[in-house]
């Protein structure tokens, strides 16, 4: 399943690596590089890879999208009108895992995190006809239990619901697939519409065998799958660092405790918290959303970026093709709109790029001024993840930085000739 998205590129295997600091390390050494590192985990029955998309290049390939705003456009889409499963009788090699849960990729990644973890595995559930997939960090226990992270979205419903009803929710955990269906599951639908028939709308089908215990489906190719409940039982989780590389604080968690912890050849995965790919992975469904929302009131969207700098999620800077003054202040409110976590925003015109912070900063000293071109919006929800915030509420702000009186030359940037 991996191997599908990897046999293109250079794989490059480095032996066994030690679960804490080592993995989180080597991520971090090959974030830009050419190669996809490969590596075993000391002590775990699979081989992990890492990486896979910690370059916005190879996120466009995952989906085979020529250009962004294609690949925005085929994600939005994909989020309307999900596409349907084509189910497949035969699940191909896999064997039960020697240590259970300890088989599998967790790593220590940073000086305070609170214990191993497993980082790019998603969870299946099905609930009274109810489907949801997404990505839940999970703390190592022993070999039957992790402590796994469930922010109050649509596994935490179909948790309570299944709780109050069977006191625990038959669960499936997905490790090693495609990037592809890892965007997929990252993206959030609305309620009852399931990331995996996203994925299967975004890579043009997806094969799915059943599970051998719940009968939930799994991508065909999976590296590793582990059956098994989310029960009453809570523990301390964290702390562990986030997208933004702050500690996440420690709260009384669900605890998975697993039935069944199958292994294949197949490669299974790790993210490195606060890299590349975790930004990339959790971002860009949120850059496809504010190019949306801001392609409605502006004439063009050239591009959206969540900035490094923001972590990938509270900064934006988007440049745009303006018909009128006061256009910039529209685009400001529509990408708050399109990302309700966004904290920061800036807006430039189509000769500033986004991705280069020197000419961003030339553009608010040369066309922005604060009493005209500032929007302070008080109060308004913000992300939790943001220590500087006060319980979930925060102050957002935008900046206009595009030209004030649309085409008067004494903003252009002079040229060096030839
Ligand atoms: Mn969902």
């Amino acid at each position: 399943m991996i191997a599908a998205f990897t046999r293109k590129y250079k794989v490059e295997y480095l032996g066994e690596v030690e679960p804490i600091y080592r993995v989180a390390r080597l991520l971090k050494d090959y974030e830009a590089k050419e190669s996809i590192p490969a590596f075993t985990v000391k002590g775990t029955d699979t081989r992990s890879v890492g990486n896979l998309v910690s370059t916005r290049e190879r996120l466009l390939e995952a989906i085979g999208a020529e250009s962004e705003e294609e690949a925005y456009k085929r994600l939005l889409e994909a989020m309307e009108n999900p596409g349907k499963l084509t189910w497949v009788g035969d699940p191909g090699d896999y064997r039960v895992a020697g240590k259970g849960l300890k088989s599998l990729p967790f790593a220590k990644f940073y000086e305070g995190d609170g214990g191993l973890y497993l980082t790019a595995a998603f969870i299946v559930a099905c609930w009274k006809g109810v489907c949801n997939a997404s990505i839940h960090r999970m703390m190592l226990l022993d070999e039957k239990r992790a402590a796994v992270r469930i922010v109050p979205r649509h596994l935490y419903k179909l948790y309570n619901d299944a709780l109050k009803e069977k006191g625990r929710l038959p669960v499936t955990v997905v490790l090693g697939v495609h990037p592809a269906v890892l965007l997929a599951v990252s993206t959030s639908p609305g309620f009852g519409r399931f990331e995996l028939e996203v994925a299967s709308k975004l890579m043009g089908g997806l094969e799915v065998f059943p599970s051998p215990i719940h009968g939930n489906p799994v991508p065909v190719g999976a590296g590793a799958v582990v059956e098994g409940y989310l029960t009453g039982e809570r523990v301390e989780e964290g702390p562990f660092a986030d997208i933004l590389l702050l500690y996440d604080r420690v709260r009384r968690e669900p605890v998975l405790r697993a039935e069944k912890v199958l292994v294949s050849d197949n490669d299974t995965h790790v993210i490195l918290s606060g890299g590349r790919e975790h930004i990339h992975l959790m971002g860009f469904p949120r850059e496809a959303q504010i190019w949306a929302s801001v392609s409605k009131v502006v004439p063009r969207v050239y591009k959206v970026r969540l900035t490094p700098g923001g972590g990938g999620w509270l900064h934006a800077i988007i440049s745009i093709e303006k018909n009128h003054d006061g256009d910039g202040k529209n685009a400001i409110l529509a990408a708050f709109a399109g990302h309700p976590s966004l904290k920061h925003v800036v807006v430039v015109d189509g000769d500033i790029d986004p991705d280069d912070p020197v000419m961003v900063e030339w553009a608010i000293a040369t066309r922005f001024q604060a009493d005209r071109d500032l929007v302070i919006i008080k109060n308004a929800r913000g992300s939790t993840l943001d220590p500087s915030g006060g319980d979930g509420f925060t102050s957002k702000m935008g900046l206009d930085a595009t030209v004030p009186r649309k085409g008067d030359p004494h903003f252009e940037r002079a040229k060096l000739p030839g």
